[in-house]
Order: structure tokens, then sequence, then C-alpha cells
């Protein structure tokens, strides 16, 4: 069913959200670089783009900033993040319809984003209070061990058009309670919505009173930009999101200074539905999965292996799923898919699928949806049944393609599972214990997430994000990924009245 619309004026509703956030309009109007809606494909912003010189001093002044900041107690930079927390509170209504009207998110995916960066603020407010260090058992007497984690500078923050403020508050979040000042070089398809942030995050910090100036920065402009922040020797971090083309030249460039990386790259993430499973369970998640979003999340479902024994219950409930799902204008309807970013995203699917073919598979939906819009990119997702994993479902292709192949042996579809060059997100649905946890156990699912009876997309923010191989090993958000956003040192204490050296070494002058 594809959903009737009203009209929106999407240019004049964004000015609209961008005023009431605070975002001077000079930023954003007669500059170099446009910005497009997705919803309709239409301009509705031109951008001011950043010099490298100026990206460089902009730098340079978070530098200082940092300086500064490094010396506030942890817990009061917990007051500014815990401040940015209520005025996200304040305008998630505003930034939430941003999203939708830029990445084209439907309105509960685009209010899931700022409560997303809401969460990750009440989780740093905490964290601002538990920075914890070890206290550690020596081998001499009269001495003590420990380790103290320190501030560690500039953190770069690089982000991808299709989260494009939640990975910012991951980040940003974590770095200033650390005692970080953080640069952020966001997308140059969702350019609005960053500025909307910096100005929700500036009211936090006029509220918060004494925060150095230029403690958190914005860089507008495309990859030429990103890289003054990748090759700036004053940013010893880059948290880099977007795809594995991305960090393999990030990659690279920032281990050539020496400079810490976390790498969030493409995912081509898989679910196995075994016998046992619940498949009123596995149904919904497997939608939510891998038509959310219209298939342009890093976790969404690409791949699924399904056992022959429930093969022809699930996969015709499957298909009438696809066939029925909404299809339209988030800003104007209550579809559940939105549109794809732009028509290079739409042309990368069209060619996936004919790939796909060419592989022998078996293709429900995949076409275009005509709105009337001419340049918004509106699909119904694919759903294609292959005969083996070949071709294009080796690849992650950002769109919402789902191939489903049939499996007869466990461990035959753990190692299909595993034989793709990605390794972010994984799922099994089943009632079988041994199977859940053999999923779970060293030699089951290779990556950074494995979730049982839950789909692959969706992940909460106290959990450690991130994945294996070509996904580039980052971890961000929850449970101790902060310390990637500081340096530890080890401080060995001599309380004694001798100077014994370790492992018994004697250097008797
Ligand atoms: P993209 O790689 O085209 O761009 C991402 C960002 O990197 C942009 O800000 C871009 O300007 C910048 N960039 C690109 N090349 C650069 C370079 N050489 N130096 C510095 N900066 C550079 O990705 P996209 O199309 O915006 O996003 C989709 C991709 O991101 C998918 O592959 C998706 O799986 C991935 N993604 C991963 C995660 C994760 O957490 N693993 C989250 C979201 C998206």
């Amino acid at each position: 069913m594809n959903i009737a619309t009203k009209k929106v004026d999407v240019a004049k509703e964004a000015a609209a959200l961008l005023d009431k956030m605070g975002v001077a309009r000079e930023l954003y109007v007669s500059g170099e670089m446009p910005s497009y809606s997705p919803v309709t494909g239409e301009q509705i912003a031109s951008l001011k783009i950043v010099s490298a010189a100026e990206a460089a001093a902009r730098i340079e002044r978070a530098n200082e900033a940092f300086r500064a900041w490094r010396l506030v107690p942890a817990p009061k930079r917990g007051e500014l993040v815990r401040l940015l927390g209520e005025e996200l509170r304040t305008f998630k209504a505003d930034l939430g319809r941003l999203v939708s009207l830029e990445a084209g998110k439907i309105p509960s995916e685009g209010l899931g984003e700022v409560q997303e960066m809401i969460d990750i603020c009440d989780f740093a407010v905490g964290l601002s209070r538990q920075l914890y260090g070890l206290t550690i058992a020596t081998e001499r007497p009269g001495h003590r061990m420990m380790e103290t984690w320190h501030p560690l500078g500039v953190v770069g923050i690089i982000s991808a058009f299709n989260f494009p403020v939640a990975v910012w508050s991951w980040n940003a979040a974590l770095a200033l309670v650390c005692g970080n000042a953080v640069v952020w070089k966001p997308s140059e398809k969702t350019p609005l919505t960053a500025l909307a942030s910096q100005a929700i995050l500036e009211r936090a910090l006029a509220r918060f009173g004494d925060a150095p100036e230029g403690l958190s920065q914005v860089l507008i402009g495309d990859r030429t930009v990103g890289e003054v922040l990748v090759d700036h020797p004053k940013v010893p971090l880059v948290s880099a999101t977007g795809s594995t083309r991305m960090g393999r030249e990030v990659g690279p460039r920032l281990a050539k200074r020496f400079a810490r990386a976390i790498l969030e790259l493409g995912g081509n993430n898989a679910g196995i539905v075994c016998a046992s499973a619940d498949l009123d369970m596995a149904l919904r998640a497997i939608a939510f999965g891998a038509m959310g979003t219209a298939g342009q999340r890093c976790t969404t479902l690409r791949r699924l292996f399904v056992h022959e024994s429930v093969y022809d219950q699930l996969v015709p409930r499957l298909k009438k799923a696809y066939t029925s799902v909404s299809v339209g204008n988030p800003l104007e309807s209550t579809a559940l898919v939105g549109p794809l970013v732009d028509k290079a995203a739409f042309d990368n699917m069209q060619k996936a699928i004919a790939d796909a073919k060419a592989h022998g598979g078996a293709v429900t939906g995949g076409e275009r949806v005509e709105l009337g819009h001419e340049h918004g990119y509106y699909v119904k997702p694919a759903l294609v049944e292959m005969p083996k994993q070949e071709g294009p479902v080796l690849e992650e292709t950002f769109a919402p393609i789902l191939y489903v192949m049939k499996y007869s042996d466990f461990d035959a579809a753990l190692a299909d599972h595993n034989a793709v060059a990605a390794g972010l997100s994984s799922s099994i649905f089943t009632r079988d214990m041994q199977e859940s946890e053999r999923f779970l156990a060293a030699d089951g699912s290779d990556c950074g997430i494995a979730n049982v009876n839950i789909g692959t997309s969706g992940a909460e923010i106290g959990g450690a994000f991130g994945g294996e191989k070509e996904t580039g090993g980052g971890r961000e958000s929850g449970s101790d990924a902060w310390k990637a956003y500081m340096r530890r040192a080890t401080n060995t204490i001599n309380y004694s009245k001798a100077l014994p050296l370790a492992q018994g070494v004697s250097f008797d002058i």
C-alpha cells in the first residue's frame, strides 16, 4: 500500500526548524554546498564550506579548549552533558523532524535517533563519576601500583548520513566527560542536523557558563575537510563512521601518524532461523531489521538463513509482508518505509538486484515507487531467494535487499554466516539452547554484535557498539568504550626507604 500525501514545503520547514533551534541563517543560505532532502529530492539549503585553513584553525582552538577542559573535574564535565540531555529533551520533536526531513527517516525513527542521544547523555553523566582505574598488587614491598585515566585531546568525529546525529552524540557525550574537545565532520548529505545539534550543545554550554570557548566545533564540507581532521597532528583520536571504503582510506592515514582510530564501517549482517524458532517473533524482527530505515542502517539485516523444515512456513509470510509494507513520504504519511538517500543508492540497489537475478535469485519487490517526486527515490523493499551465498550477497548494498537462503545443516549455515568480509551484527532465532549457545560461543558468530531471538538492528546505548573484520574493530557508546577516549597512565609509588628493582634486578652503584 502506498500512502497518499499532503504537501509539505521541505525547504521552508527545514528553515523554520533551524530557526527554532537557533541556527544562524548565514550558515545554510547562499553557501557553496547544496544540501538535498531525500523526501522530495529538492535542494533545501546551501551551506558555507570551511576551508582547509579554517578547519585547521578550529582544530587549534579546540586544542586550546581541551587544555583547560581537562582540568575541570570529571563530574563537573558531566554537568555539561546533563544540560545537553535536557536541551535535547526540549528539542526532541524539532530535531527528530529535521532528521526525517534531511535523512528521510520515518517519524518514530527520527525521534528514536534523538532519544538515543538523550540516552547516551544520561549514560555519560553517570560515567563522569565512574572513570575508574585499577589498584594493582605490586611485587615490591612498600610500593603501590595503580592506573590513572587522563583526558586525551581533540577527538575528531566523522559521521555517515544514515545516523546523522546519534553517532555524534555517542562520541561527543563520552569524549566531553572524558575531558576532551570534539571536532565533528558530519556527512555532506546531512549537514543541517549537525548544525542543529551544535546549536543545541551551545545552549547547554551557555547554561553551563564557564566552559572554554571552542570546546565543540563542526566542520561543514566533503571528505577533503575530513582529511584535514584525519591528518592533523593535534587530533590524537578520530572516530570515523561510514563505508569500508572510507575506513580503508582513513585507517592507514591515522596509523601513519600513530593516531588512534575508532572505525565503525559497513556491515553485511545475517540471521539464522532455526527449526525450533518462534516464527511470529522472527517474522517481526526480520521485517524491521531488513526493511526498517529503508535498509539504510549499518546493522540492517541483509542475509537470512532459514532451516528447510520452516522455510515454506516463514518465507511466504515474509513475502506477504514485503508486498504489503507501506512505502511513503515520511513527513506526510504513516508509511513504514521512507526514501533512499539519493539516486546513486537507487542505482546501486537496481544493480545488485540484476546481479542477484544473474546468479539465479528470485526477486519479490525492488521496484521504484512513484510518489510524484522526480528526484525522490522510493522503492519497494526487495526479498531475494538465492540458491546459494554468492555474488552480491557477499557485499553490503546500502538499500533494502534481503537475500534468503535455505539450509539443512547448522554448522554449514554458521560457516556461511561468517563467510563475508564484514562482521558487525548477527542474530539467531531458536528455542534450542544448544544452538543459541553455539551461536554465541568462540566458534560461533564472528560479529561484534550477536543476538538471540531479536533482530540485528536497534542496539541499545548501554552495550559497546561496533564490529569485527572489515567493519573496522572500533567500539563506541556503552560498556567500557569510554576507555578509547582517554589515555591510561600506570603509576608505581614507592613509600619505602629502599629502592628494590622489579624482577629482582640488582644495579648497585
Ligand atoms: P561514506 O563512507 O560515504 O561517508 C561517511 C563519512 O566519511 C562522510 O562524512 C564522508 O565525508 C567521510 N569521508 C569519506 N571519505 C573520507 C576520507 N577519505 N577522509 C575523511 N573523511 C571521509 O558513508 P555513507 O554513505 O555516509 O554511510 C553509509 C555507510 O556507513 C555504510 O557502509 C554503513 O554500513 C556505514 N555505517 C556504519 C556504521 C557503524 O557503526 N558501523 C554506522 C552507520 C553507517
